[in-house]
């Protein structure tokens, strides 16, 4: 049984709130007897060579030996020299897509309660290849990057994302009226895929008409699949829509399988150590990661209880216009459990 085989998963705590809400990811997997063993891993103090970055080799080898894990926030230490830490494990890990689950939570009132959307972004390429340089004095280039590999495969990943959760539509989002080339090439490499899929809808949507559809209603939209850029910003905006990024889950999908869970929000230095962060970004993290794993009973268990905790109202954190703190929260969910 996996009682006695426990799965192995990687741990990154991170930094600032991070080892906070790690800890109550912990607990609450704990109390749902969820069959894991966690190997922790930190940033290290200095810049492993082998990696170019805080991240050790180890800490990276722990991940693709083990092919899941979750992530806590890191803050990037300024500075030259080295690779920021989420660049370098999204490089070092082919993290291609970062898929975020974004739904209204019951209870927790925002302007909109029908939410409920997946956005798919391409994690590699476009403008995050790194390939900035000065031309002469006064003139810099970024060089935006899309190859058809990387374009199929990230297609691929949201229409076999939409048939495995029951969705029905499939959005590209793409500025393929200017960016005719690199756009271009991304949404031909959608159609591809779509016409594999004839059971989805597939349609196209530029950006900016994207955006404003996004927030007068966001119940057009089901899953959305873009390049790096636009993923980014919509994604957070997708958060706003429910009420921030403490409750968006996230998680990246690499190849070989490789599933690393991480929240979107950063370290939260300002409230950090105080038990005030909201964990459930974090938590409904592990959920996917659990998904991902097919431990969907554990996985329901979780999310219901801490649906159910937020719902209640009699225990939530600041940021959620509450008093509790980290450990509470933690402890409200745990019993409703
Ligand atoms: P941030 O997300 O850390 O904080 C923004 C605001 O949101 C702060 O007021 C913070 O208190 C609040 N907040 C964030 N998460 C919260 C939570 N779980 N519960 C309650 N409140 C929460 O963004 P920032 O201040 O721009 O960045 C701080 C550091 O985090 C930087 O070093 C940055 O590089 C890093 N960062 C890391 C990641 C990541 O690892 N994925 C993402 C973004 C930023």
């Amino acid at each position: 049984s996996t009682e006695s085989n426990p799965i192995v998963a990687t741990l990154f705590p991170g930094d600032g709130i991070g080892p906070e809400i790690a800890e109550s990811v912990k607990q609450v997997f704990r109390a749902a007897d969820v069959p894991i063993e966690w190997e922790e891993h930190y940033v290290g103090k200095e810049i492993d060579p082998r990696t170019q970055s805080f991240l050790t080799w180890e800490s990276l080898e722990s991940v693709r030996r083990n092919k899941v894990g979750l992530k806590g926030p890191m803050a990037t230490p300024i500075g030259k020299g080295h690779r920021s830490l989420n660049l370098t494990l999204r490089k070092e890990l082919n993290l291609y897509a970062n898929v975020r689950p974004c739904y209204s939570l019951p209870g927790y009132k925002t302007r909109y309660d029908d939410v409920d959307l997946v956005t798919i972004r391409e994690n590699t390429e476009g403008e995050y290849s790194g390939l900035e340089h000065q031309v002469v004095r006064g003139v810099v280039e970024s060089i935006k990057i899309i190859t058809r590999q990387a374009s199929l495969r990230v297609a691929e990943y949201a229409f076999h994302y939409a048939t495995a959760h029951g969705r029905a539509r499939v959005s590209a989002i793409h500025k393929a009226n200017i960016m005719q080339k690199t756009d271009g090439l991304f949404l031909k490499c959608c159609r591809e895929v779509a016409e594999k899929y004839p059971e989805i809808t597939y349609e196209e949507v530029v950006i900016d008409n994207c955006c404003m559809m996004l927030v007068k209603n966001p119940a057009l939209f089901d899953v959305l699949v873009m390049p790096n850029l636009y993923g980014d910003i919509i994604s957070d905006l997708c958060a706003g829509l429910i009420g921030g990024l403490g409750l968006t889950p996230s998680c990246n999908i690499g190849e070989g399988g490789i599933a690393l869970a991480e929240a979107v929000h950063g370290s939260a230095p300002d409230i950090a150590g105080k038990n005030m962060a909201n964990p459930t970004a974090l938590l409904l993290s592990a959920v996917t990661m659990l998904r991902h794993l097919e431990l969907h009973d554990k996985a329901d268990r979780i999310q219901e209880a801490i649906l159910k905790t937020i719902a209640e109202g009699k225990y939530r954190t600041g940021d959620l216009g509450g008093t509790s703190t980290t450990t509470e929260f933690t402890k409200a969910i745990c019993d409703n459990l």
